[in-house]
């Protein structure tokens, strides 16, 4: 059985029973859920964490479900130095969670296992998001292994590679001519419905807590430390909101101090809602219209969680940081070439404000940063830099 006793509306306290199928509370808010800590203290330790079998399973008193997990084999993602990069900066060091090697090429792997998982649990069959990309590949991956319909609705610039491998899963997939906001209006209204259970970004409880478990793996990957700052690209906010949701965790049960890094939520010039609230001091953001980015994970105009990423955000004495756009392409190429890491541009955003962070004295060059690398390079478009070579007239020497 699982330790949770119970969901809270991350708002107004106000509880909801577990056993039952929610989406937002009654205040149209994420529902957070809640663990018997103190059942978890007595097993959840050092010492039992590392003979358990790796990956996000292992986690399992702070985790929802009861029964066997849906998985396509969640391996824990490693953390890469990027010492040319490092030094470029005169930084002494600078790491990456590489969350591209999950199933699925992308971090949304870690929510969807865990929210699939809880949908086949309440015997619930049919399944609709709207996404930007990587969020419906992975809902369709683990739908088709939950053996449950999956129907995704993606804005017309999600990129093609997004569009066909959520099809090749068994999803009916739709692209539509608006924005991800947008698409999830259709979504909710099919709900309304009865026609399928709403999946979208923190309107279930279940995505959050396993995107969480990216907070306990870090720490457990340093040494039970935690770095000084995490740069975390910020679409929905699900993996800021639930780190932090997962320090506090660790911490319940022993695990770690009250010691916490600072979080900084990225986003891009042409998308950046979270960074205009906090500069202006604001709880809750407003949409952004007409929202423009190659980094598509990062292009969401209205997040459900904006006062969760927010109180992150300042409760840790981070900031929310804009990059441009030839600041991300430029990020991408430079890690690609001098470091043989190839990031996704939302990873590229992530560096790029980085870079911006020390020239603004945000963070310092001694400091152990924390970088997330969200998607598997591999699966945007990048530019074709090859030439043309015709074999009976070459010269290897002039290669
Ligand atoms: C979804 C996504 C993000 C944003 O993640 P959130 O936790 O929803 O803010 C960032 N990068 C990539 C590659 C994504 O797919």
């Amino acid at each position: 059985m699982s330790l949770v006793t119970h969901l809270e509306c991350s708002l107004t306290g106000q509880r909801y029973e577990a056993g039952q199928i929610h989406n937002l509370s009654a205040a149209g808010k994420p529902l957070l859920v809640r663990y018997d800590l103190d059942a978890a203290k007595r097993t959840l330790t050092r010492d039992s964490l590392a003979v358990r079998e790796p990956g996000m399973w292992k986690w399992r008193e702070l985790l929802p479900h009861d029964g066997e997990p849906v998985t396509l084999g969640e391996p824990e993602t490693p953390i890469v130095a990027l010492p040319a990069i490092a030094a470029r900066e005169c930084a002494s060091s600078l790491l990456v969670k590489d969350e591209g090697r999950l199933p699925t090429g992308s971090f949304k792997a870690r929510g969807l296992a865990m929210a699939v998982t809880m949908a086949r649990q309440f015997g619930i069959e049919r399944i609709a998001m709207p996404t930007n990309g990587n969020a419906g590949a992975a809902l369709a991956a683990y739908g088709a292994r939950a053996a449950i319909q999956t129907v995704v609705i993606c804005p017309a610039e999600t990129p093609q590679i997004n569009v066909t491998e959520t099809a090749a899963y068994g999803a009916r997939v739709y692209v539509a001519d608006g924005q991800i906001d947008e698409c999830g209006a259709l979504v909710g209204k099919g709900a309304a419905q009865d026609l399928w259970f709403d999946c979208s970004t923190l309107k279930e409880p279940y995505r959050l807590e396993g995107k969480k478990v990216m907070g306990f793996e870090l720490v457990e990957q340093l040494g039970w430390e935690l770095p000084d700052a995490i740069f975390y690209p910020t679409g929905g906010g699900t993996g800021l909101i639930g780190m932090w949701k997962a320090f506090d965790e660790l911490e319940a049960v022993g695990l770690i101090g009250s010691n916490r890094p600072r979080m900084y939520a990225v986003q891009a010039e042409g998308c950046a809602p979270m960074v205009r609230a906090f500069e202006k001091g604001e709880e809750f953001a407003e949409r952004w219209e007409n929202p423009a980015t190659v980094a598509s994970g990062i292009r969401v105009p209205k997040a459900v969680g904006d006062f969760l990423i927010l109180r992150a955000v300042r409760d840790s004495g981070g900031a929310a940081i804009a990059v441009s756009e030839d600041a991300i392409l430029q990020a991408v190429e430079d890690a690609g070439r001098e470091d043989g890491f190839l990031f996704c541009p939302e990873g590229g955003a992530v560096l790029a404000a980085w870079r911006q962070a020390l020239e603004r004295d945000l963070v310092g060059k001694d400091e152990r940063v924390l970088l997330f690398n969200c998607a598997n390079g591999n699966k945007y478009p990048l530019p074709d830099r090859s030439k043309r070579l015709v074999l009976k007239e070459a010269r290897p020497e002039a290669l």
